[in-house]
């Protein structure tokens, strides 16, 4: 198989594989044909893919002479109609936002392995890109919200009298939400916990952090291990809860997330405004609506004194790190998808495969996406 890396267009920092992993995939039997400048946003010159046993190529001969073409974000709409039919693209898809663009991709022919439709299962942890971006997340959250709180993190006891440590509030504990946890203790923050599913319980208190019960949380032993929607009366009662906690934190680290759903609203205006200024909240479910209300994805706001943090590309701003875990994620993944000679064998028995798939040979393949479009 031969496999094109495309640039990314945009603000976007990432590339889909940097050079490392590129030496990889030439040991498994596969060709690479790199973009010029692909890796650039994120310090990975050609000569360093050139030096890895890539050839490097102008774009159009890239995706002229590619089985497979990856790239982190999905391609734009005008350019898949120079595509051929049967050529695989794989990059992340957003079904909610792309269900348009996909069916282009569908109806050429094509077929789109599509990385955050990975199923989310103990075999699959090391495809998992989903993971690995909400750990970035997690970490850069924290480093935003300690740069900008004009306060301390740690505690400290110098001449000039003793500082006290940061107060830092985290709604939920996922993937971002524990490495926020880790973070934020390692600089040296008091760190207070909420979360729906009680089976986090010990992995917040084993990272330091102090859990936050609130009694009468639904959990669905159906739903994966994935947080449901809460009742009224839960809701209202989390909400007072967090209300008395965010007044007295520094900083609210904000994770909650519902799969497929609006984000769970936890922080209320009127909690905004009983926070003290200065005060910074950092909202990671801002893209799905945000746990705050004030929150706008993707811009920063003054609210009363109160930073809102509403940004959505951090994975782009830790550019290569970021591109090094997607492209581990992606060599793991198609480490079940080629034989010994470096071809790619589809097979859809495989429950991993069959779930990454979204369309192929003109048809929706794996279930999630067929339960997202609402396709029977
Ligand atoms: P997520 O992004 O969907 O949600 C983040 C957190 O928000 C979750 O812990 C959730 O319980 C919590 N939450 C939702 N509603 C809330 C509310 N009202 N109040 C407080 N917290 C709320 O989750 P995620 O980070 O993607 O991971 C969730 C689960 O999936 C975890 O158990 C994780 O270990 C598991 N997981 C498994 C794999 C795998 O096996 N491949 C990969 C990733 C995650």
């Amino acid at each position: 198989m031969i496999l094109g890396i495309l640039r990314e267009s945009g603000t976007e920092n990432r590339v889909a594989m940097l050079p490392g992993e590129v030496a990889v995939l030439k040991k498994m039997g596969i060709e690479v044909i790199v973009e010029i400048h692909a890796g650039e946003k994120a310090f990975a010159s050609d000569a360093a893919y050139l030096a890895a046993g890539a050839s490097a190529a102008e774009r159009s001969d890239v995706i002229s002479k590619s089985d497979m073409l990856l790239s982190v974000n999905p391609l734009i709409s005008e350019e898949i109609s120079s595509f051929r039919e049967g050529q695989v693209l794989c990059s992340v898809l957003n079904p909610s936002e792309n269900s348009k663009w996909l069916e282009s991709v569908r109806l050429k022919g094509l077929t789109l392995l599509a990385l955050d439709l990975v199923p989310r299962t103990t075999r699959a942890q090391s495809m998992d890109i989903l993971s690995s971006m909400a750990t970035v997340a997690g970490y850069k959250a924290v480093l935003e919200a300690a740069s900008r709180l004009p306060r301390f993190f740690p505690m400290f006891m110098s001449a000039a009298g003793t500082i006290k440590p940061a107060r830092v509030l985290i709604l939920g504990a996922g993937v971002a939400g524990l490495q926020a946890i880790a973070v934020a203790r390692k600089l040296g923050a008091v760190v207070e916990v909420f979360d729906v599913r009680s089976a986090v319980k010990e992995e917040v208190k084993s990272l330091g952090g102090k859990f936050i019960e609130v009694e009468g949380a639904k959990e669905d032993a159906s739903a994966g291990g994935y947080a449901v929607e809460q009742s009224e009366e839960f809701r209202k009662k989390q909400q007072e809860l967090i209300q008395q906690k965010a007044a007295a934190s520094d900083v609210v680290i904000c994770t909650a997330q519902i799969p497929g759903k609006k984000a769970p609203l936890l922080l209320l205006k009127e909690t905004v405004m009983k926070m003290k200024p200065g005060s910074v909240i950092v909202d990671l479910a801002s893209s799905s609506g945000g746990n705050c209300e004030l929150t706008s994805a993707g811009h920063n706001i003054l609210y009363d004194g109160v930073s809102i943090i509403g940004k959505t590309d951090y994975s782009s701003e830790m550019s290569t790190d970021a591109s090094k875990m997607f492209g581990s994620n992606v060599i793991n993944l198609l480490k079940i998808m080629v034989d010994k000679s470096g071809k790619l064998v589809l097979n859809m028995d495989d429950d991993i495969i069959r779930g990454t798939i979204a369309v192929s040979g003109k048809e929706y393949i794996g279930q999630r996406i067929k339960q997202i479009l609402n396709i029977n």
